[in-house]
């Protein structure tokens, strides 16, 4: 599971200027390196990296080659025309003839921007498909004039046709899922009541250690009408990047930081090799057991979220490292991670007996690559098996240098005066959302997603289409709930009893209203952090209103949030938590959709339209990304590489180009 950071908190952590940098000043850190559509990509860097022991610097080095050579099977993954549409894009822009100042070819180059943002011509985060500002005559003209092929039909209906291939995945109740999603998961044809006969006829309920069906394959038909799996491995679908990831790893395993670690590449070597799911939970068990290694990386088929049945993985790598100071943070809330459990407002039955292994580090990522790049998760806790999250617990980091980023850019964007109630609130966001939003990922990452446990017999996929809302409300809530308890200022985590109220108050604004810029008009929520902090902040808004917990108030004919009675708000975050817990552990498919349908799809219009309005003020871009830094190999006389340097110098369209010409096995 990923937490990925909200846009309000982005632009609200703005104001935690006491909390902003501990960078290497040399560093150009968090800097824009490009504004486009609604996207801002920024630059991040990696705060001791340098300090590594050079083994440890070429360990990261090959690891991150293996992370950059998966990036075609996610381009891929999301659309079966996506390779294509790129080189034709990429293409043109090299070759232009025309005059690159004309209104037409910067908005070729917007869109062009836009496709290699959302690793296809879809939105990283609506799921919707780009609307190109040139017309399909200009762009004909514009590639024969380069003296370029004309593109195959395809991919001009990809552009040009906006009920083609319309949402990368699609979300919307009532329809099948899987044949009006355009990426590519499952082969053409495959509808949503196929898929799900097929896996419920594989899966034995009663196996207390089942793999994770369908998570690395596309599942297709035959011509003669069967379903069958076509793996991901070596020598099977996408072959040729799959042997390029696996060839860097094995570079990387004499450069491991222990026997432990080098058993871990070597397994998910096999897994790559075999295609086996037993083996990919054997490697993620050894992963997840791995905790004392420095360096860390997650590379495969890991999260679902693309697919609207949640099943199938998408291809993501980030290469990390363990920040040690700030991990001190993590350690200490894994530590009491049973005192949690056992405090936590939800029915006994519920509740794990013993929380084992949860291990949280914050860390500084080294690069990010496929369905993490160039927007990126801030948290991350894996594996997502829950029988192994079960049984030997799971791994859960914050990303700091991304969050840290995202900080430096948003300092001074106005958002703050436009939305926050009075300057008192503001001052409390001020002071503490920086470290309350810190907390509330860790908490998020490090206990929420790891607490409760199934009823005996229950069916993890229960939930079908809502578990990952209702997975993530859970999460979120687990650690709303302990945000405020006095325990985090026991453990010194929190210096003021006050300091929970910043996140609070940032929590029910984005919820209720600010995160609402991040849709069109007229459309509903779909994407599940989205509906799950909807579902939350409605609900309690609702729950709490005959006591006037919290209200919408308005002011000059602006609406605000106003938060009337802090400890009543934390008690129905409680509330709130102990029913999603047992809709969870009971598997209780109706009353999960209940609360689904009622709470965090439905938009109001002129609300909607208020936000947008007052955010279209501000021009702060809704969503944010990142340039990788270069890694450059010292050799000395013999050529035997002896260091890496960083580097953070590439812009974004460079970037992109650089990693089609060199990383892309699926395309030559
Ligand atoms: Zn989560």
């Amino acid at each position: 599971m990923k937490a990925i950071l909200a846009a309000a908190s982005a632009a609200i952590l703005a104001s935690a200027s006491a909390m902003a940098n501990n960078l290497d000043p040399n560093n150009p850190s968090g800097n824009t390196v490009d504004r486009f559509a609604d996207i801002q990509v920024l630059r991040y860097t990696v705060p001791g990296f340098n300090e590594l022991a050079p083994k440890q610097k070429l360990l990261i080095y090959y690891l991150t080659e293996a992370a950059l050579q998966g990036r075609d099977i996610l381009w891929d993954q999301n659309g079966r025309y996506n390779l294509q549409l790129r080189q034709t894009l990429e293409s043109l822009y090299r070759g232009y003839k025309g005059d690159r100042r004309s209104p037409e070819f910067l908005a070729f180059e917007k869109y062009l921007k836009q496709v290699e943002f959302g690793n296809g011509p879809h939105h990283h985060y609506s799921a919707d498909k780009f609307i190109p500002g040139f017309t399909r005559e200009w762009f004909d003209n514009a590639l024969s004039q380069a003296g370029l092929p004309a593109p195959s039909p395809e991919v001009s209906r990809l552009i040009f046709d906006p009920s083609f291939m319309a949402k990368r995945t699609n979300q919307a109740a009532g329809q099948d899922l899987i044949l009006t999603s355009a990426n590519n998961l499952y082969g053409p044809g495959v509808s949503q009541p196929e898929v799900e006969a097929y896996y419920a006829a594989l899966k034995d309920t009663t196996d207390l250690t089942p793999v994770s069906y369908g998570l690395n394959s596309r599942l297709e038909k035959t011509p003669d009408g069967k379903l069958v799996e076509n793996t991901y491995k070596v020598g099977g679908l996408y072959s040729p990047a799959i042997e390029r990831i696996v060839e860097n790893l094995r570079k990387a395993i004499p450069y491991a930081e222990s026997k432990a670690q080098a058993d871990v590449i070597r397994e998910l070597i096999k897994f790559y090799e075999t295609g086996d799911l037993a083996t990919f939970d054997s490697y993620s068990i050894m992963w997840t057991e791995d905790t004392a290694s420095q360096v860390d990386f997650i590379n495969g088929f890991i999260e679902s979220y693309g697919d609207p049945l949640g099943m199938t993985g998408n291809w993501e790598s980030i290469v990390n490292f363990k920040n040690e100071a700030a991990s001190h943070r993590t350690e200490v809330i894994s530590q009491n991670a049973q005192w949690f459990e056992d405090h936590s407002p939800v029915d006994s039955r519920f509740r794990k007996p013993q929380v084992k292994g949860v291990s949280a580090k914050v860390i500084n990522a080294a690069v990010l690559a496929g369905d993490s790049y160039p927007a990126t998760p801030i948290g991350i806790n894996l594996p997502n098996a829950n029988w192994i999250r079960a049984a030997h617990g799971s791994k859960s980091v914050t990303i700091e240098n991304i969050t840290q980023a995202y900080d430096d850019a948003s300092h001074g964007d106005g958002f703050n005066e436009e939305f926050v109630i009075d300057q008192p609130t503001r001052d409390l966001l001020d002071k503490y959302l920086f470290i309350t939003d810190n907390l509330h990922t860790d908490l998020h990452e490090c206990l929420g997603h790891g607490s409760g446990r199934l009823l005996p017999g229950v069916d993890p996929d229960a939930l079908k289409a809502h578990g990952s809302t209702l997975e993530e409300t859970r999460a979120d809530l687990f650690a709303l709930y302990y945000l405020a308890d006095p325990k985090l200022l026991e453990l010194g985590l929190l210096d003021n009893p006050d300091a929970y109220k910043a996140e609070y108050y940032k929590y029910m604004l984005n919820g209720l209203m600010t995160q609402l810029m991040r849709i069109e008009p007229g459309k509903d929520i779909e994407e599940a952090h989205m509906r799950n902090r909807a579902l939350i902040a409605r609900w309690v808004l609702e729950k709490g209103a005959p006591d006037k917990v919290v209200e919408m108030v308005k002011r000059d004919g602006k609406t605000f949030i106003q938060i009337n009675d802090y400890q009543a708000l934390r008690d129905l975050f409680g509330q709130l938590l102990a029913e999603i817990q047992r809709i969870k552990s009971e598997g209780d498919y109706p009353a999960g959709e209940k609360l689904v349908e009622e709470y965090a799809v439905k938009v109001d219009p002129a609300l909607h339209k208020e936000v947008l309005d007052r955010y279209a003020t501000l021009d702060i871009a809704p969503y944010k990304g990142f340039v990788n830094p270069v890694y450059t190999p010292v050799t000395d006389k013999d050529g035997n590489i002896t260091d890496i340097k960083v580097t953070y110098e590439e812009d974004y369209l460079p970037q992109m180009f650089r990693y089609s010409s060199d990383y892309s096995p699926l395309t030559k």
